[in-house]
């Protein structure tokens, strides 16, 4: 067992605050690794504060996860010490069912075991995520990080890119497409960075009109305030895809009637509220698809890995050490954040 120190939040109330705990001794395809950096994902913020519904208390956030291999298992042969490695949102599957067998362990049919607020499929013990200095997690659910990029820009990989990337990707994004992203916030510019690599026309939409700038430096072709509907206008019957990233309840009529016959409306943002139905003749009519899509699965994470080696993408992020955390869970709620706040593990280590 390894003394881990951590940030836990004790229930949906309260502040996310010191906490120490003991991760597993190495079963026999483990790695263990020294957690550098984590990224912090306003999904870390809807679980520590019950919005889901499904917390269990104290928990561990962080799924963003860089760090350096300390340790392997007998039997693991993929990783040595040494390796800067990634863990994102996985950390196991039953690996026999028909998603598992075709590498989509996030829709693994028996529940993918969650890399915090999980349950571990041999003992049950709740996982604990990247908040903490220490991980002891099965070599198929670790990724490799390419050796070009910036440690910390790639933590936020693991989970904003990846999130991005699948749908991206299952609908096409990529020359002569008009792909939409719809919020700047962690996911959203992953989203822009992502599909305009790919080659696809991309369009920013944001409710913040000082993020024009930043959206353009970033890779969009152009950004529309959602809430001027003389800019929505222009765009109506456009787009082949549209990924929406908003963490909160809005009406997703005005972003389908942007999309032209057979485009697809893809939902990433997961937020406490269901977001109202939308109307039904607008679908209808052009035979637009309404659809969600849930992070990515382990070769797909590696290879969103690979693709940003080669393409040089990394998070645009704001280190924060580890004490910082309740004061950015207050400014992403304000949306006060570029791109994506990581923390320096080694804040908890002093
Ligand atoms: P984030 O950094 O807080 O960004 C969300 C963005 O949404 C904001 O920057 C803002 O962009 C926009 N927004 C926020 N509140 C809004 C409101 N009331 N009305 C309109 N726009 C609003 O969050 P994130 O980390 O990117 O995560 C976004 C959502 O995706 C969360 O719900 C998270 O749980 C979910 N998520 C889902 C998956 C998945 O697999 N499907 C994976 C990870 C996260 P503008 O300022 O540009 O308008
Ligand atoms: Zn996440
Ligand atoms: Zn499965």
């Amino acid at each position: 067992m390894t003394t881990t120190y951590a940030y836990a939040a004790t229930d949906a109330q309260s502040k996310l605050a010191p906490f120490e705990f003991q991760r597993r001794d190495l079963r026999e395809h483990d790695v263990q690794l020294e957690v550098l950096f984590c990224g912090v994902c306003h999904s870390d913020l809807h679980q520590a504060r019950n919005e889901w519904k499904n917390t269990i208390f104290p928990v561990v956030p962080g799924h963003e996860i860089v760090g350096r291999v300390t340790k392997v298992g007998p039997q693991a042969s993929k990783y040595k010490v040494g390796d800067l490695v990634g863990v994102g949102c996985l950390v196991d599957s039953c690996r026999t069912c028909a998603s598992c067998q075709e590498g989509l362990e996030q829709y693994c049919e028996n529940g993918f075991v969650g890399t915090y607020n999980g349950n571990d499929r041999l003992t049950g013990a709740v996982t604990y995520g990247g908040y903490s200095t220490q991980l002891v997690v099965d070599e198929d659910f670790v990724l490799r990080v390419p050796a070009n990029l910036d440690p910390a820009g790639v933590a936020p990989l693991l989970c904003a890119g990846i999130t991005l990337y699948s749908p991206l990707r299952t609908w096409g994004a990529g020359p002569g497409k008009k792909v939409g992203i719809v919020g700047l916030g962690g996911l959203g510019h992953m989203g822009v960075k992502l599909a305009h690599a790919m080659g696809a026309h991309v369009v920013l939409f944001t409710t913040s009109p000082s993020k024009i700038e930043d959206a353009k430096r970033l890779g969009a072709h152009e950004v529309v305030i959602s809430k001027n509907q003389a800019e929505m206008d222009a765009h109506v019957n456009s787009f082949d895809l549209i990924v929406n990233t908003v963490a909160a309840q809005h009406d997703l009529n005005p972003f389908i009637n942007l999309l032209k016959r057979d485009g697809t409306l893809t939902l990433v943002g997961a937020p406490e509220h269901d977001h109202p139905s939308p109307q039904v003749f607008n679908l209808i009519m052009k035979r637009r698809r309404l659809a969600g899509s849930l992070i990515g699965g382990i070769a797909e994470t590696q290879e969103m890995l690979d693709f940003c080696g080669k393409h040089g993408i990394t998070s645009d992020i704001e280190m924060i050490p580890m004490q910082k955390i309740n004061e950015a869970y207050e400014r992403m709620l304000k949306s006060d954040v570029k791109y994506r706040f990581v923390i320096d593990l080694d804040s908890l280590r002093k």
